[in-house]
């Protein structure tokens, strides 16, 4: 016990990100980054910002920015919300949305801050298994609860629940707010956006961390009916009136302006994972289908904390989860071509 600290303090379990080694020389496939460049448009729009207007307090609506996303899905400013990064944007939903008597419900297997977010706010939860093969079933969301989440595709394990499946839980959840987290759905998913203006309750989180190669910016939104999006400025407006600085708003617009570079990195993106499951299959490894930029695989012959750590020693470092259900899994972000080789022949080279 700490006599300084508050009470919350002592009870929190801090979520762990996935390590951002000082060495340069790695190569790293363990936090989900793009492998290429941030669009050019987007670095000059953000060295224009280097300037004099620093001195001045950024928009903090960021209109622009909720103007250019509600332009590119068809939607109206009033039903974004932007953050600083989607894990701000998660963290306010969690305490404007998801806190209610019955419990908030999640997968067993899902992005680990969720719970930490309810032990932050004190939220009660109940985490539903996924079936043998990783899956969400829907019908395991017929449940009393006070609000659901889960990422689509899922993460760790980058599988896809269909919209039809997603509509399933919406259809049967009218009373309660059902969270679609699509950090990963640029890699291959269908976005549940198309479904906002059918479902009041309907929040859609996306980021500009991954298919946008900005998860050093942090920018993360949220689409929904305009009701939900006011729960959430009531939260960030009683929290931080600036999340998203000039170089943020200015960054995210021209990023989301340049959609031949977007479009083109995503499908190097996905591309570069097809092969590379190829590859990973036949050196033996059980390959969860995956629409993100990641793979959840297991070795039936090897230990993953043990390949983890051998690839480590050939400097290349990619995650592994000490947890029940998927201690025998690495999740493996897909890199370049040229990083995806050298882990290939790395890989071959320990299981010989
Ligand atoms: N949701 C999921 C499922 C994630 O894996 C991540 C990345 N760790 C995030 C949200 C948060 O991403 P960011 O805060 O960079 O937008």
């Amino acid at each position: 016990m700490n006599r300084y600290w508050s009470s919350v303090v002592h009870t929190l379990t801090p979520y762990v990100p996935g390590e951002q080694p000082k060495q340069t020389d790695l190569i790293k496939l363990n936090t989900n980054e793009n492998p290429y460049p941030p669009s050019p448009r987007a670095l000059q729009a953000m060295a224009a910002e280097a300037a004099e207007s620093l001195r001045l307090y950024p928009d903090p609506n960021a209109e622009r920015l909720k103007q250019a996303i509600a332009d590119l899905h068809g939607l109206t400013p009033a039903q974004v919300f932007v953050g600083n990064g989607s894990d701000e944007v998660l963290a306010h939903t969690f305490l404007a949305l998801l806190k209610h008597e019955s419990p908030l419900l999640f997968p067993d297997i899902s992005y680990s801050f969720y719970p930490v977010y309810c032990g932050l706010y004190d939220i009660a939860f109940k985490q539903v298994p996924l079936t043998e093969g990783f899956e969400i079933d829907p019908d395991d969301y017929r449940i009393t609860n006070g609000g659901i989440i889960f990422p689509n595709p899922n993460a760790p394990t980058g599988r896809l629940l269909p919209l039809t499946a997603i509509r399933a839980i919406l259809d049967n959840n009218r009373d309660s707010v059902v969270v679609v987290d699509e950090a990963y759905i640029d890699f291959g998913g269908e976005s549940a956006i198309a479904l906002v203006n059918r479902y009041p309750n309907l929040l859609v989180i996306q980021t500009f961390s991954k298919s946008r190669s900005l998860a050093g910016l942090r920018v993360g939104f949220a689409l929904g009916n305009a009701e939900l999006i006011e729960a959430l400025e009531r939260v960030k407006n009683s929290f931080n009136s600036y999340p998203l600085d000039r170089f943020a708003i200015n960054g995210a617009v021209a990023a989301i302006e340049d959609r031949v570079y977007f479009t083109e990195t995503c499908q190097r993106v996905i591309a570069t994972r097809e092969h590379l499951t190829q590859q990973l299959i036949t050196l033996g490894f059980q390959v969860l289908p995956s629409a993100a930029n990641f793979l959840f695989v297991r070795h039936p012959g090897w230990d993953a904390g043990e390949l983890a750590a051998r690839l480590r020693e050939r400097s290349i470092i990619v995650r592994h989860f000490r947890q029940p259900r998927i201690d025998q899994f690495l999740r493996i972000t897909i890199g370049s071509d040229q990083q995806t080789q050298r882990l290939c022949e790395a890989l071959a080279d320990i299981l010989e």
